[in-house]
């Protein structure tokens, strides 16, 4: 064994080997993966290999096409089979919500390049004889999928990279890691010590433990996970296609071809979870028990919509352990405070992701960047509110979930709530439907007196959307109060504070006593951020960006490295907040503060440090609704005073509270892009419009190369509003965006514009088509609607509301 490489992968599952092998493909041929057993030794070996491109984030999906295509790349470079067997796949709806979710599938599918379409029950049953198609209501086919052979591909990945110039030690077990003070790595093993400047943390089942030794605790737990093989069935003898693979959203099964027999498994509703503690050392090419007590119905289920299912016997059942993250994607990537260490790890779906991982941790390795989104992959997405207890109670629901599909209105309501504000208990007790954003409760709408808060789960309009439309409503014609403590926060303080902002942020960094919207870029030019600062003195800033990014933007600011004289800390429970908003408010906080807020003495972007009602305050004029408005923040303690002063202070304004969901058809309204939907690392300062923010004249910040190549040529794509000519549903995300039939873009956000009284959508177009008046078409639940582009905001394009 060498006694150092640039980077060592602990773990020789499918993910483990496809990491080596593109760290290889990149150029760094100096790495070695440790593996303490064999190759594909924890839950690598006994998976079913199906693989598919199915996932609710396009990018995701990409990457699952990625992975899916790659397989003939690896074989043709190490002459080792992956056992293919790409027959595509069937999915099955049945019920009428479970048949939108299919056409939104495949309406996503255009603009990925994926070839998908909804077909009939007859067209089903020629793919899978199996099907009782009384059961069902309608099916999606799709060309990408099938299914491999686990080990042919680990092994696959493992030679192609050893062809590179990896190499990979087996039996080999690592027992400590220690950094050394220039953040390389002594990786301690069994037969002696590899010195490495990178790790990466592969380690599937024991993920967790690899995660100990450098003293993070990762949102991983494994749930026992059962599948059975059946004995040859009459039905398959002599067809000269094999059964495509086909996943039963009702019955919470799937099912492949398996020689002559089927592979059916299930995710059951009441899943076990396995080792919640400590995963054994010792477990190596082992599999658990099976419990058929426990399973029985739910595989009779299977049984009933594939008839054929059940006249033959159970040739084998597998029950095996893999890992979750709480939200089912992976966790990948560095962690903030340990550099060099990287994790992938928590990958449920290793035979349809293992490839797209290792190609963007490849890349962010080598070049600071995953070279596009991955958000919702990346181990940032969770901060400290995901502790192992909330990780014990989330994994087991997601696995539960595993076959449901995920309506867009619809909240889960495992280990809620974790992280409450001091006025929680009054926006419930005022009707607040609640919704969780980083373990924060937050309020989406409030039913009025006498109202049900349940809402249906749908993909359609629901019983929330009139008292949506109401609350939209009164804030344009009175004034509004929404809670804004679930933003991201931070405080960046000291003498160096404003050189290290000038340097990190885009935009201009504000004087004291002003606000300015800051976007942040990566080298690239891409939006890692679209945040505003305060500024409330020369040495002390408030930072407001997306709560969801919270550790996202912590990890941005932490890998600028904040020199000796600045300190950035996140403010996501030192400062709660609240937004009024719409033409009274001017008139309500005036009754709460001292100061003068005349449209001349605060004007919009301004700053102050006051006391509203009891609470010391910082107030800002500003906000998201494109209203007079102005955000006001305080310590947790003060916070339900002010919320209780601003309360009282408005009745006779006509005050009324409103949730997220009319936030977001207030901001669609003035066509105000959101950050992680319509800004993301995948589009440049220029395609998003921030680049109105950016200044150019500022001699070096991060991106500034990338960004003023770009204003050279102008963007390829912009981003835009459109009107849609909707029915009864508006768009939800990622749905192609068609001109002459032909998908030119997709869409990242949308509402009903209550107050304008139009469907409204946000998305990126390419140039040429992004002007007034442009036609276009979105598929909406496989309606084509027409599709205005709208450059104007559609709500006071003038802005004289806001301005007040
Ligand atoms: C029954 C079942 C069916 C499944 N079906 C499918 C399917 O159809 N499609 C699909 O995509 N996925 C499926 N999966 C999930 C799939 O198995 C996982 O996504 C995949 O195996 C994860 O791979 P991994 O490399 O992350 O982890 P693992 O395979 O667990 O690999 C981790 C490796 O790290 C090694 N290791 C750990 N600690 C150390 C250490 N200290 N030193 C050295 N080495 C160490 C271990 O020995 C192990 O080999 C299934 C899983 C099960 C259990």
């Amino acid at each position: 064994m060498n006694s150092s490489a640039r980077a060592v992968v602990i773990g020789g599952g499918v993910v483990g080997a496809s990491v080596l092998y593109h760290l290889a493909k990149i150029g760094w041929t100096d790495v070695m993966l440790i593996e303490k057993s064999e190759l594909t030794a924890g839950s690598t070996w006994h998976a079913a290999g199906g693989m598919h491109t199915f996932n609710g984030e396009a990018n995701i999906s990409r990457l699952q096409k990625y992975t899916i295509d790659l397989y003939r790349e690896i074989e043709a470079l190490s002459g080792q089979s992956c056992g293919l067997h790409p027959n595509g796949g069937l999915m099955l709806a049945a019920t009428q919500g479970e048949l939108d979710s299919l056409k939104l599938i495949c309406s996503r599918a255009r603009y990925l390049g994926m070839e998908t379409q909804m077909i009939s029950m007859a067209e089903a049953q020629q793919l899978n004889p199996l099907i009782d198609p009384s059961y069902f209501c309608g099916a999606l086919w799709r060309a990408d999928g099938g299914h491999c052979d686990p080990s042919g591909t680990t092994h696959a990945y493992a030679k192609a990279a050893r062809q590179l110039g990896a190499s990979i030690e087996r039996f080999t077990r690592v027992l400590s890691l220690t950094q050394r003070r220039d953040h390389s790595w002594d990786v301690l093993t069994d037969k002696g010590t590899v010195h490495a400047e990178h790790v990466i943390n592969c380690a599937g089942l024991w993920a967790r433990e690899v995660g100990h030794m450098v003293g993070i605790e990762l949102p991983v737990l494994a749930m026992e996970h059962h599948y059975l093989l059946t004995e040859d069935l009459p039905e398959l003898k002599g067809r000269d296609r094999e059964v495509v693979n086909t996943t039963d959203y009702a019955g919470e099964i799937y099912l492949r071809q398996e020689r002559g027999g089927m592979l059916i498994g299930t995710y059951e509703p009441n899943g076990i979870p396995w080792a919640p503690i400590r995963t054994p050392d010792d477990f190596s090419m082992q599999l658990l028990p099976d419990d058929f007590a426990r399973l029985a119905p739910y595989f009779e289920v299977g049984f009933k919509h594939f008839p054929a299912l059940g006249r033959v016997g159970i040739r084998k059942a597998i029950n095996g352990p893999f890992t979750f993250a709480p939200d089912g994607n992976p966790l990948v990537g560095p962690v903030r405070g340990l550099k060099n260490f990287w994790v992938a790890c928590g990958v449920m779906a290793g035979f349809s992701q293992g490839g797209g991982i290792g190609l963007v941790l490849s890349r962010w390795m080598a070049h600071n960047d995953p070279g596009q989104d991955i958000i919702s992959m990346d181990v940032a997405r969770f901060g400290s509110f995901a502790t192992p207890k909330y990780t014990a109670i989330k994994v087991p629901e997601n696995y539960s979930r595993r076959f449901r599909l995920a309506y867009p209105n619809e909240e889960l309501p495992a280990a809620r709530p974790v992280r409450r504000s001091p006025i929680y208990d009054r926006l419930l007790g005022a009707g607040a439907v609640m919704g969780a954003n980083f373990g924060l409760e937050q309020a989406l709408w409030f039913a009025p007196p006498g109202v049900a808060r349940n809402e249906t789960p749908t993909y359609r309009r629901s019983e929330a959307f009139p008292i949506v439309g109401a609350e939209c409503r009164a804030v344009r014609a009175g004034v509004g109060i929404y809670e804004t403590s679930n933003y991201g926060k931070y405080e960046v303080t000291g003498r160096g504070a404003r050189a290290w902002l000038d340097r990190v942020f885009a935009s201009r960094i504000p004087k004291p006593g002003r606000l300015g919207l800051a976007p942040m870029l990566n080298t690239a030019g891409r939006i890692v951020g679209d945040l505003s600062i305060a500024c409330l003195a020369e040495d002390r800033f408030l930072i407001i960006g997306s709560g969801f990014a919270e550790e996202f933007h912590l990890r941005w600011f932490w890998q600028a490295e904040p020199p000796a004289d600045v300190f950035v800390r996140s403010a996501a429970s030192t400062l709660a907040g609240v937004s009024i908003a719409g033409p009274g408010a001017r008139a309500l906080l005036q009754r709460l503060v001292r100061v003068d807020l005349s449209a001349a003495a605060f004007k919009l972007f301004q700053v102050r440090e006051t006391t509203v009602g009891f609470a010391p305050a910082i107030v800002t004029r500003a906000g998201f609704t494109g209203e007079l408005g102005y955000e006001i923040w305080t310590t947790p303690d003060y916070f339900a005073s002010l919320y209780d002063d601003l309360w009282d202070s408005g009745r006779d304004l006509g005050l009324t509270r409103f949730g997220g969901r009319a936030l977001s058809s207030l901001r669609l309204e003035k066509g105000y892009g959101s950050f992680n939907k319509d800004f993301r690392p995948d589009y440049t300062a220029a395609e998003t419009g921030l680049d109105r923010f950016v200044d150019f004249n500022k001699p070096e910040f991060t991106g500034r190369s990338a960004a003023v190549a770009e204003r050279v040529g102008g963007p390829v794509r912009r981003f835009v509003i459109l009107e849609v000519a909707a029915i009864d549903a508006d768009v939800v995300g990622y749905e192609s965006i068609l001109k002459d039939g032909k998908a030119v873009g997709y869409v990242t956000s949308g509402a009903y514009g209550h107050c304008v009284g139009k469907s409204l959508a946000a998305g990126y177009v390419p140039t040429a088509l992004a002007r007034e008046g442009e036609t276009l078409e979105i598929d909406i639940l496989g309606e084509m609607c027409r599709a205005t582009v709208r450059i104007e905001p559609l709500y006071d394009p003038q802005g004289a509301r806001l301005r007040g």
